[in-house]
């Protein structure tokens, strides 16, 4: 057998997962020169992306065009993309390991934290992240409901996520209707009767998670009124000594921003976005099953073992009548078959991206994880790059080691032949580029930048179209 890593035997490396963390970790491997690497990256759905398309909100084109540089990636001769194809269903780990000398899970956290709250489940109290998931047209959320019938709207959680929820029930269809948000969502949002949207902050503005452009965009928006007193928007005395101590410009920048929305006489446009601080749920309330009020006690902030300001319960309670929570505190990793998963942090237990046996605390030889399934959901976009780039030196300098692996079976036409036989519509990266172009052609007949497919099979039938109209008109 050549080499590993030459023409005649590629270094074959499967990426699970097609958001940022998966083409950061493609585009190192493809871009090496002394080693013949091929890339083979899985999505369970048909379009790529992960949370550039399916959680970005709408009305940050500038933040979802970062995915020319992943098109750019993908056009490398070296790269494969098999959409619809689902790791586990499709095809296994053990399939895998047989046509690949390493694996990179990219994952993400595909599912929420939770409160812990009674009344939790209630109809009316949904995670953020479907709501997110839902306006976005990610086709496992695309059939959801939520009661925008409802003029009190509680959102939990001083993140970005929350700011973007909050952003997305505040802003007028006119906003809306510039973005490329679900058509479906478009036109309930259009109906929506929400008029209060009360964000609720565990600890105090000065430890907000939330960024400032993100707070910015609040007192920007044509239809609604941030209210914010004047206390609530100031940094607490512990806060502030802790700041005077160790200076941080962002906090500052923000609590300069809540100190102008608190000044600002209210315009009396139709919504308004009350900002509170030191509260957390202890119970959401309903009645006939569907939420009528959340109930709150004030906390005040204490130093933890760390150092870190923690929020401490006062024996200070109160009830806000809403019809709708939205519960945005954070999103965790789920396990995949046969791959060790750590459940307290809910990643796959790794060092520098390499996946560890948590029995022998040793590498698992050929197994590597990036993004937030590796280290845990925070930080943005570009926080992948750093991240996938250090696991693939790893995977690199694993080399030797992977040659030994010796898959049976590593070569990519048995791998296509069996994906072939598993998942006859597994979807490619030109299908995905066709589909790109029917959307945002759809999206011109509106004015509008595209209109997203939502519906796993209205995306397999408009392919099927399309591709068959290029065989019956070939362009000459
Ligand atoms: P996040 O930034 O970690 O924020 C989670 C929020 O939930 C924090 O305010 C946290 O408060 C609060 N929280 C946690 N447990 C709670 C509890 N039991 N009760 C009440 N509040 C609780 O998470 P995220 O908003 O889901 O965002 C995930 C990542 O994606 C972040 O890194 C975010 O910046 C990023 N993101 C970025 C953008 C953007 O760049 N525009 C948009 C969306 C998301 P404590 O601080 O007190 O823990």
């Amino acid at each position: 057998m050549s080499e590993l890593g030459t023409e005649a035997n590629p270094l074959r490396v499967a990426i699970i997962g097609s958001g940022p963390s998966g083409f950061y970790a493609a585009d190192p491997l493809l871009k090496q020169t002394d080693l013949v690497i091929q890339v083979d990256m899985y999505d369970r759905l048909p379009t790529p992306y992960g949370l550039v398309r399916g959680g970005v909100a709408p009305d940050h084109p500038k933040i979802k065009s970062v995915s020319k540089v992943y098109d750019k990636t993908a056009a490398n001769p070296n790269f494969r993309f098999y959409g619809n194809v689902e790791l586990g269903k499709d095809i296994s780990h053990e399939e895998l390991k047989q046509h690949y000398h390493a694996i990179v899970y990219a994952v993400g956290s595909q599912t929420d934290r939770r409160l812990g709250i009674p009344g939790e489940d209630l109809h009316g109290s949904y995670p953020a992240t479907e709501f997110v998931a839902w306006y976005n047209a990610h086709p496992d959320f695309c059939h959801l409901t939520f009661d925008l019938s409802q003029e009190s709207v509680a959102v939990i959680g001083n993140g970005n996520v929350a700011m973007d929820v909050v952003r997305i029930l505040a802003s007028s269809y006119e906003e809306l209707r510039q973005t490329d948000i679900a058509d479906y969502a478009l036109e309930a949002l259009r109906n929506s009767k929400v008029k209060d949207i009360y964000m609720l902050g565990r600890r105090g503005p000065a430890q907000a998670a939330f960024t400032n452009p993100e707070l910015k965009e609040f007192g920007e928006l044509a239809e609604a009124d941030v209210v914010i007193s004047p206390e609530a928007a100031a940094a607490d005395a512990v806060s502030r000594a802790a700041l005077d101590a160790n200076p941080d410009s962002a906090v500052e920048k923000n609590l300069k921003v809540m100190a102008e929305y608190a000044q600002r006489p209210l315009s009396g446009k139709p919504k308004r976005i009350h900002m509170i601080f030191l509260v957390s749920p202890t119970e959401i309330e309903g009645e006939n099953d569907h939420v009528t009020a959340i109930k709150l006690v004030e906390n005040q902030l204490q130093a933890g073992s760390d150092g870190s300001l923690k929020a401490r319960a006062t024996d200070k309670t109160f009830t806000l009548p809403v019809g709708l929570v939205f519960r945005s505190i954070g999103y965790m990793g789920v396990p995949l078959e046969g791959i060790p998963f750590d459940q307290r942090s809910a990643t796959i237990p790794n060092a520098q991206g390499r996946v560890i046996d948590p029995e022998t605390k040793t590498p698992v030889v050929g197994e590597y994880v990036v993004g937030w399934i590796k280290r845990g959901p925070s930080g943005i976009i570009g926080t992948n790059r750093p991240d996938s780039v250090e696991t693939v030196e790893k995977l690199l300098e694993d080399v030797p080691t992977l040659s030994a692996l010796d898959p049976t079976q590593a070569s990519r036409e048995s791998m296509e032949a069996l994906i072939k036989s598993r998942q006859p519509d597994y979807v490619t990266y030109e299908d995905w580029l066709l589909l790109d172009q029917i959307e945002r052609e759809n999206g011109q007949l509106q004015n509008r930048p595209r209109i997203k497919f939502s519906r796993i099979e209205d995306m397999l039938v408009a392919l099927k179209k399309v591709k068959s109209s290029q065989v019956s008109n070939p362009v000459s």
